[in-house]
């Protein structure tokens, strides 16, 4: 049954391959899309144009933390739509003010500027990171180091930090001065050290490169020797921050502060909107005149990410992962124990990844054609569970039962 009525009265109904077709005359190819056409959502369910239900533990890539259709943030959106959706940065706004001091206040940083994206977040931090040496004399040949197998995203600076050669290849050269250390590997970190390192940039917990968290021992290790060196400890958050390991960011976890950190996926529930972070001396690094942008932080999407913020803290969102990301730790433990394919278990929270023997791009496809169970992958071999905050224990057995029928079909 198809639940939005009005697509009856308004555009006729096509065939889901109609659609894919469209899509590709138009769509810049650069992804190989999976064959559904996904037409709306509630709670952790997605719904294709022929009307069927999938059970979510992608989130949208990790965006979607509230679930689909979470009213509380829908009311929020219609009122700012209808009050006011852009002013620029020439101006002052409301939300931009209360979204500002509720993300420092869950932080503990100092300043924050609102982005579009990710990406633009990263680059946020990498400007931060040139301009304290820049300030401190540096020159112009300062180094930063960052990890393999990292992602840090798309546009070119960012692109530069994310230890991946098939991303990078293409577009070299890319920004100068980026060093690649192995992630938990503080003596490699040690090793490509120069007295020109200006910073490390990290994900907390590497996300596309197959979940892997950084060790306690790493992370404070690292910390350290930005201390030691005057150098700045960059964290990116964007997919492991809000909520999703367990903690608010998952450096909370690990005893040590960053000096900046980067935020988007969940914090807009799929509006488009990210942030950097930062305290001391690397709030203070850029001036008036350094950075800013069109649309970043306006009003609309500032009401929405202030609403996100308080429902967090309502639900109580953040204790709500611990004790359901238990839940699926131990689910996917027996998963793992009862298919010889499955290699590894990984994550904390609701950011989890199962590994596999061989590749998985079969089971994950299996899954949401066969199951309709939306589940991603990361790197070949690795899936990645992901799914909305708001999950309870039922779905995680009802994912497991699907991706039990998933991982059947595919390895047998
Ligand atoms: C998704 C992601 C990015 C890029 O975010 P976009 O919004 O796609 O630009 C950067 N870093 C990490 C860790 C991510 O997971």
């Amino acid at each position: 049954m198809r639940l939005n009525s009005k697509a009856f009265e308004t555009e006729e109904i096509m065939d889901k391959q109609q659609y894919i077709d469209r899509a590709e005359q138009v769509l810049y190819k650069v992804y190989n899309r999976f064959p559904v056409v996904f037409d709306h959502g509630k709670g952790v369910c997605l719904y294709d144009t022929d009307g069927n239900e999938y059970l979510d533990f992608g989130a949208g890539i990790a965006v979607m933390g509230l679930g689909y259709g979470c009213p509380e943030l829908n009311e929020i959106m219609k009122r700012q739509a209808e009050k006011l959706c852009h002013t620029s940065n020439l101006f002052y706004n409301v939300p931009a003010i209360e979204a500002g001091e509720k993300l420092l206040k869950v932080s503990g940083m100092e300043k924050v500027f609102f982005t579009n994206s990710g990406t633009e977040a990263v680059e946020g931090l990498l400007k931060i990171a040139k301009r304290y040496a820049f300030n401190k004399g540096m020159g112009p040949d300062y180094e930063i180091i960052a990890m393999k197998h990292s992602f840090h995203g798309r546009t070119l600076g960012a692109l530069s930090v994310t230890g991946n050669d098939h991303y990078q290849e293409p577009f070299a050269p890319l920004v100068p001065g980026i060093r690649f250390a192995d992630f938990n590997d503080l003596d490699s970190v040690k090793a490509v050290w120069s007295e020109k390192t200006c910073a490390v940039i990290m994900e907390t917990i590497q996300g596309e490169g197959g979940i892997y968290p950084a060790t306690e021992e790493f992370l404070q290790g690292v910390r350290a020797l930005c201390d030691k060196q005057d150098a700045l400890l960059l964290l990116d958050e964007i997919q492991c921050g809000m909520g999703r390991s367990g903690h608010m960011f998952a450096w909370q976890g690990y005893h040590i502060k960053p000096d900046a950190m980067s935020v988007a996926k969940a914090l807009g529930n799929g509006v488009p909107v990210g942030a950097f972070l930062a305290q001391g001396k690397a709030a203070s690094a850029i001036v008036p005149g350094d950075h800013g942008t069109t649309y970043g932080g306006n009003p609309f999407v500032c009401a929405v990410a202030s609403g996100v913020l308080d429902i967090f803290e309502k639900r109580n969102l953040v204790e709500h992962v611990r004790e359901v990301g238990d839940y699926l730790w131990k689910k996917l433990d027996e998963i793992g124990d009862r298919y010889d394919c499955v290699k590894a278990h990984r994550g904390r929270g609701l950011m989890q990844g199962l590994e596999f023997t061989a590749p998985a791009g079969q089971v994950v496809s299996n899954a949401l054609t066969e199951q309709r169970l939306v589940v991603i992958s990361a790197g070949s071999n690795i899936i990645r569970f992901v799914p909305p905050l708001v999950i309870g224990p039922e779905d995680v057995d009802e994912m497991g039962k699907r991706l039990g029928a998933a991982i059947e079909a595919v390895f047998g």
